[in-house]
């Protein structure tokens, strides 16, 4: 009988099952392709922090990132650069079979071609190479990505949204160190050009509707074939209850990407590192009810409950901005002393300080003309300063 089981070998179930296997938990891996990391459903950028959290060697990294320009598409950019690696380019596919490697080397058991098809009565159904088998187990780590069928099993409620994106990928001239974000491209969330070395470059949208039309329109803006087309879902918003029925549910299973940039490998590995904490306490106790299993819960919210939450209301009023807005606010942060302090206090990952210091200034506020006050209040909620100032 294995302690944990986890669905899904992604970089968060792969992580998971490394952390379990590190504490000593006896963990099977099942993943539902031949091989990891493919097909490839990201536009591979990481934060240091976020490669950091993967434990990976370089070999995976195709290109340093240290600046962003924001293109607003009307007469405005705004361009800063920390002259120094803020994040990576990275090839998942090469990522991902790294990190399902060192679950491996952890300890972990891996099964490929294997669908997991149900959970009943501590038994993991699975269909695969090996035909129908049931796998006993003690709990489960969901980790099986956007579709997830665990919350189907379970009858658990998911994400509130979900994005489509679409991205190609092409030879192109392109400064090799500065990403581009294209809000115009996609009005409810944006498009980017992401360097993948000095000769090419990925560009995509995500967006709620009308994704396919938009990504065309935007990719007909560059020259060039495409040599490589990803498209994926992201969830938007994490489930009500992350835990249930022996289950925890981590990354994309339970929507835990950012809903300010759709990236969820940094947020998935810490909900990974939360759920085999759970994992380790629930087997030592031998206790998997719903009570036990609720520190999962407990653990995530206090290390990045906050920064999705207010990722949250940025999502709601991303929707809201027009290109008119952002072009007020792309020219109104264009000073130096601004730009110093995006510098300093951006984060990819916990984007919430920087933001907050951005949109206390009276001249964002007022290059904001009035638009999505609801979400501004909801976003400083507590501060008396911008009460006064709306
Ligand atoms: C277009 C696009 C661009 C993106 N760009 C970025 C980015 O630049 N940076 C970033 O951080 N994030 C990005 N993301 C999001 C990122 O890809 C995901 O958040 C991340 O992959 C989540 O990891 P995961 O392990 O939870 O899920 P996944 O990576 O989806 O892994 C789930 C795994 O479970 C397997 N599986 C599914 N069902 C079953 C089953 N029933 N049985 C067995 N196995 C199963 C799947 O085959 C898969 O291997 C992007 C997403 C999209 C769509």
């Amino acid at each position: 009988m294995y302690d944990v089981v986890v669905a899904g070998g992604g970089p968060v179930g792969s992580s998971a099952a490394r952390f379990c296997s590190e504490k000593g938990l006896k963990t099977l891996l099942i993943e539902e392709h031949a091989g990891f990391g493919r097909p490839v459903q990201c536009a591979g950028l990481l934060s240091r922090k976020a490669f950091l959290e993967c434990g990976v060697s370089e070999r995976s990294v195709l290109n340093e990132v240290s600046g962003a320009r924001i293109v607003s598409g009307l007469k405005t950019d705004l361009f800063f650069d920390a002259k120094k690696t803020m994040a990576y380019v990275v090839d998942r596919s090469a990522l991902d079979l790294e990190m399902a490697q060192n679950a491996a080397k952890a300890g972990a058991d891996v099964l490929l071609k294997t669908s997991v098809t149900g959970f009943r009565d501590g038994f993991v159904l699975t269909t695969g190479i090996n035909g129908k088998k049931s796998v006993r187990c003690r709990m489960v780590i969901a980790a099986d990505g956007p579709r997830s069928v665990f919350t189907r099993f379970l009858g658990m409620k998911r994400a509130p949204v979900f994005l489509s994106g679409i991205q190609a990928e092409i030879f192109a001239d392109k400064p090799p160190n500065i990403v581009e974000l294209h809000p115009y491209a996609s009005p409810d969330f944006f498009g980017w050009v992401i360097p993948s070395n000095d000769k090419a470059a990925r560009i995509g949208l995500c967006g709620e509707r009308d994704v396919y039309k938009r990504f065309l329109r935007f990719f007909g803006r560059f020259e060039g074939s495409n040599i490589h087309l990803v498209t994926g879902t992201i969830p938007i918003g994490v489930m009500p209850k992350t835990y249930g029925n022996r289950v925890l549910f981590c990354g994309d299973a339970g929507g835990f990407a950012k809903p300010t940039s759709g990236g969820g490998v940094y947020t998935g590995i810490r909900t990974a590192v939360h759920a085999s904490d759970t994992a380790l306490k629930c087997c030592e106790r031998d206790n998997f009810s719903d009570s036990s299993l609720s520190g999962y819960e407990r653990s995530w919210k206090k290390d990045i409950g906050r920064e999705l939450a207010f990722g949250m209301t940025l999502f709601k009023m991303r929707k809201k901005i027009s290109d008119k807005t952002v072009e007020n606010l792309c020219s109104c942060m264009n000073n130096p002393e601004i730009i110093d302090e995006i510098v300093k206090y951006g984060d990819m990952d916990r984007p919430r300080e920087v933001i907050k210091r951005m949109v206390l200034k009276p001249s964002v506020m007022k290059a904001f003309g009035g638009v999505a006050k609801a979400e501004l209040c909801d976003l400083l909620i507590g501060s008396t300063v911008l009460k006064k100032r709306m």
